[in-house]
Formats: C-alpha cells, structure tokens, sequence
C-alpha cells in the first residue's frame, strides 16, 4: 500500500453505484483508494432498482449487506405479461445456493446514502465529490490526475486508474477507445412514485407488452414504485414528462391522489461496448465499458462482476508483487461474457417489443417473435457468466468443463445450516483437498504460496460439503481463485505441483 499524501494505489472516477462498491471492495484488499466525482455529496441517481444474488453476496463479503438489507425488497415474483393480462413467462424469486434471493429490488438513492456512509467512513478511502476529472498522463508505473473544483485545481497520482464515470466516460473518450455500436436504442420515461398508503400495488417485477406501449412496472418497497414507459416515434420528451400526462398514464393502476412523483427522467436504453477495457494503468468498468438495455437488469450487476475480477488481481500486483501482465486478464476474461449479455439484453427488448406487436395485430405469438429473440424467448441463453471461455488465469493443462465456474456459497455450510465459503476463503486463493497436500508440495512452491496467502483447506469436520465440491474432491485438489472461481482441478494426470506451478508462471 502507498503511504504518500497525495498518491494513491487506486483512483476511481466516478462515484455511481459501481464506484462506490468499487471503493469498498479496493478498501478490503487494503488498497489505497481515491475516488473523484463531479457531483455533490447530496445528489443522489435513480435509474437502477434491481441487484441478483450474486451481487448481494458480493455487498455481504464486503461488510454492506447487513447495513442495506432494510432497503431490499423481494417481489413476489417476475414476469412478462401481455395487455390482456395474459402471463408470458412467470419466474418465482427463489433463495439460490448464494444463500440470498435471485433477485432483490431497491430504491437507489436509498442504497446509495448507506454506501457512501460506509465509504466516508473507511480510512482507506479519501472521497473528493464536487470534483471532476479534467485531465490524466499516464506512464509506465502511474496516472498522474488533475481534478477541478470551482476554480481550484489539484494534482495527485495513482498506480492505477479505475474509470466508472459512466456512459459518456470522459477516461475512455481522452484514451480514445472506440465504442461498438449494437444498433439498439430506445427512449424510455421513468417515473418512480411514493404511496401514501402501503401495499396497495403488487410485490411484482412485471414487464408488459402492451400493444400501445412497452411498459415495466417494479415495486421498490411496500410504498416505492417504479413505471418505465417507452416512447413512441416522434413523442416529445417536452410532452410526455408533463405530469397530468404521467398521472394518465399510471392512472391504470393508481389514482394521482394516491402517490407522489418523486424522480421522472428519460433514459436512453442502448447497447454497446469498448473495444478494449484497458490501456496502460486505466480499466474501463461498468457503464463506462459498455451499456446495455435493462431489460434484464444486468448493467449493474455485470459492473459488479468487472469488480470482482479486477481488484484481486490488482492487489496481487500492488500487495504481493506479482507480475502486472497478469491485469491484462481482466479484458481476457471480461469481454466475452459482457458481449454476450448485451446481446441477451438486446434479444429480450426485441422480444418484449415483438410480443406487443403480435397483440395488437392479432398474430400467434411465435410467428412474431424476431429471429434474435428466440433464444431469449425459449429460455436457451441462461448462465452466460459461466459459459465464459478458459482464456485468462485459468489452468490450461486440462480441458476440464468445471474450469471458470464460481463454487456457490453454499458448497460448503457450517453445522447450523449457514454457507459459509466465502468467509473460509476470505480474499485469498485457496486449495481444497480431501487430506493434508501440504507435504506434497516441493518447498520453495510451497514458502511462495505462503507469501501469496494460500489457504489450505482439507478439515471438514466442522462443516458439511455440497454436492459439487465432494464430486470434485472424490477426483483430486482444486484450487480456488480468490473470485471463488476454479482455476483447476489436480487428479492422476495432473500432479498438484504441476498445477499450482502453472498458477504461478501466470501470476508472477
Ligand atoms: C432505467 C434503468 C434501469 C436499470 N436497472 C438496472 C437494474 O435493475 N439492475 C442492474 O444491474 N442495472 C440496471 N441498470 C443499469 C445501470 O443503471 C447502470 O449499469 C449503472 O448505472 C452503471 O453505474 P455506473 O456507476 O457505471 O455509472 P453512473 O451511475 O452513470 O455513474 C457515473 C458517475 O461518474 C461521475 N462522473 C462522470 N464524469 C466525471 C468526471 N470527469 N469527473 C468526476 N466524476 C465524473 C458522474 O457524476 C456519475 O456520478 C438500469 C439502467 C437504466 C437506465
């Protein structure tokens, strides 16, 4: 970790969502961190409203789950229905082997206050708000960054520079990384509202194919809710933001002298990604690397995912003195499942919009279903994350399909019931093994894997082990990455010498 004033091991520009829990996952890896954002401390967004639990388990690895679990809602459950009522696709919200919801609503102003509290409060991180980036050099072992607040200017230095400055990213234009256009974009109005009595609306997360207009509607908490309408060709954001309009248009569900508006804004719901997330000592994550339409909702929680692969492997090269080339992974890894999730985002708008189509015409629903949509609307694109290619600090010695995948949280449960793989880990690698494989290891492989922080985990007398991991187990030693994902798996073929020395020619 860095001691100078004014130099830091992280900078993050921009202090969105992904920023903030960006901070707090540089902070637990002990890394210095400065985050810069043009706004004030009291302007707060509201565009995203949904995390999964893959997220949530990220925000309870890092001390802020307990805090922000007040402000989660779980709907009852998610669907996509026609004008008619008629239900598409009906998903129940279930508990998943994270031991968390698969899917959580908030209202995001709310979420943001706690993060940032908790950010303000960590001493590894120093918040500069009204501040904007305006310029950056970068050279071989630093960014050098100059921020501007009013008419004050201020230098400071970072080794490395995590851009989350959002869809108009000033770091990736100044860089001059092209964006790739997917040819998808539509205006959206939103409008979340405050009731005046509780639970007089469903505990839903609904998509409408309305043959009029697109239309989704998603309960917040007992009293906030969220209406996101598309606008028509030629509609003018001047009109339809008036609010007798508004009011008209949730009049389908709500009278206005039950609610008030709290937020409208217009959004526009694209799709597109950075021909590279990183040059030099600067990562590109979140909406700064690409956007997708929400429909899904997976902008968020795929910058979450960016998150958790980066930090580690930064804190390997700033902690443990690894070797830097190991960062240039993160694009390896990161490109193919985000390319593939803007595409599923795109395909399910395509479908919603076929669906209203094929209502207002009176077509059968199959036939009008758009070619990309299909997969979408036959349930054959779920996963994507763990379909990721082996590219990346990943064994490659072995052409084991288990190779990537995350183990869930609950692969290994303590007496009581509760998961608790994550917390055994920690941040660290790890080697799960029937019996002790510390004596097998030659000992200079082992004195490194020591100084990397290594657990070694074979005494599980205290625990239960899932499925997943005993089958493992029962074919030799795996090693964990510390994102939780297999890096390999030893077995008669492939001694664990062999294996952890492969780790650590790609880390090195
Ligand atoms: C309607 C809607 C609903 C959505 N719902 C979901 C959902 O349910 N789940 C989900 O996973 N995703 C959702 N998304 C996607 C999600 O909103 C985005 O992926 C997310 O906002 C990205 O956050 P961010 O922190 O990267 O960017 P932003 O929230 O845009 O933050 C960027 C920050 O950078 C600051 N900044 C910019 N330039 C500078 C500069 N030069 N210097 C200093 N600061 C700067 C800005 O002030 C801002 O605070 C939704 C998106 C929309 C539009």
């Amino acid at each position: 970790m860095t001691s100078n004033i004014n130099q830091y091991d992280v900078a993050i520009v921009g202090f969105g969502l992904i920023g903030q829990i960006c901070a707090k996952v540089c902070s637990q890896y002990n890394l210095r961190t400065l985050v810069i954002e043009s706004k004030s401390d009291t302007e707060f967004s509201s565009k995203e409203v949904s995390f999964d639990d893959e997220s949530l388990r990220l925000l309870e690895n890092v001390g802020l789950y307990d805090a922000l679990k007040v402000f989660l809602n779980k709907p009852d459950f998610t669907d996509i229905v026609l004008t008619n009522g008629k239900v598409i696709q009906r998903n129940p919200v279930l508990h998943t082997d994270n031991d968390f919801p698969s899917v959580c609503t908030f209202f995001q102003p709310e979420i943001e206050k706690i993060i940032r509290e908790k950010c303000k409060a960590d001493e590894n991180i120093d918040l500069l708000f009204n501040n904007e980036l305006i310029n950056f050099n970068l050279n071989d072992n630093q960014v050098g960054l100059d921020t501007k607040s009013g008419n004050k200017l201020k230098y400071f230095e970072a080794l490395y520079l995590i851009a989350c400055d959002g869809a108009n990213s000033f770091v990736r234009n100044k860089l001059d990384i092209e964006s790739v256009d997917q040819r998808y974009s539509k205006n959206w109005l939103l409008v979340d509202i405050w009731l005046k009595n509780e639970n007089s609306l469903e505990n839903v997360f609904r998509q409408i194919c309305d043959d009029k207009r697109p239309t989704s509607y998603i309960s917040l908490s007992n009293r906030r809710h969220r209406f996101e309408f598309q606008l028509l060709t030629g509609e003018q954001h001047q009109k339809i933001i008036q609010k007798n309009n508004i009011q008209n248009l949730i009049s389908k569900w709500i009278e206005p002298n039950q609610y008030e508006i709290e937020n409208i804004s217009i959004q526009n719901f694209r799709g597109s990604f950075a021909n590279t997330f990183q040059k030099n000592n600067v990562f590109l994550i979140g909406d700064t690397a690409y956007q997708m339409p929400p429909y899904a909702s997976q902008g968020l929680n795929t910058g979450i995912r960016d998150i958790l692969n980066l930090i580690w492997k930064i804190n390997l090269v700033v902690n443990f003195n690894c070797n830097k080339n190991l960062l240039l992974s993160y694009d390896l890894e990161r490109a193919q499942p985000i390319k593939q999730t803007i595409k599923s985002s795109i395909a399910l708008g395509q479908l919603i919009d076929s669906l209203s189509m094929a209502f207002q015409k009176n077509m059968p629903l199959e036939e009008a279903i758009a070619p990309e949509a299909r997969d979408q609307a036959f349930g054959r694109n779920n996963n994507i994350e763990q379909k990721e290619s082996k590219k990346g600090i990943f064994s490659h010695l072995q052409s084991e399909m288990i190779i990537n995948r995350r183990l869930s949280n609950r692969e290994i449960t303590d007496k009581q019931g509760i998961a608790c793989l994550d917390k055994m880990i920690g941040n660290c690698f790890a080697i799960f093994s029937k019996k002790d494989v510390r004596n097998e290891l030659a000992e200079d492989i082992y004195e490194k894997l020591i100084n990397l922080n290594f657990k070694f985990i074979f005494d599980y007398s205290n625990f239960n082990i899932g499925p997943e991991l005993s089958d493992y187990l029962e074919a030799g030693e795996i090693i964990i990455r510390p994102d939780k994902k297999i890096y390999g798996l030893a077995s008669k073929g492939l001694n664990i010498n062999k294996l952890v020395s492969e780790l650590l020619m790609q880390i090195e």
